[in-house]
């Protein structure tokens, strides 16, 4: 994985994108799981992938910092990290 992860890095833009063109497939023919809410991803349309770490709070645009979420899960939690997102998930509750 570690490997896999090094060599992303080295991919240039236009190879990354693709590459995310890729996964966003690949996760598709999977059952999955939104990773903010929990809830499942029941159609195509609903899945994204969040920057769990926020980009503009230093998350990587690695495998390992995107995650299956909910189109509308992802866009409310905009560029929170996941501690704050989860604390304000669990006062709405
Ligand atoms: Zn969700």
């Amino acid at each position: 994985m570690a490997r896999f992860i090094k060599s992303y890095e080295l991919l240039d833009d236009f190879n990354k994108k693709k590459y995310l063109a890729t996964l966003l497939r690949i996760l598709r023919n999977k059952a999955l799981y939104c990773r903010l809410c929990g809830e499942r991803i029941e159609k195509d349309k609903e899945l994204s992938l969040d920057h769990f770490i926020p980009k503009s709070r230093g998350g990587e645009n690695s495998v390992i910092n995107l995650v299956p979420s909910h189109y509308d899960c992802n866009n409310a939690k905009g560029a929170m990290m996941p501690a704050e997102w989860f604390n304000r998930k669990e006062k709405m509750l």
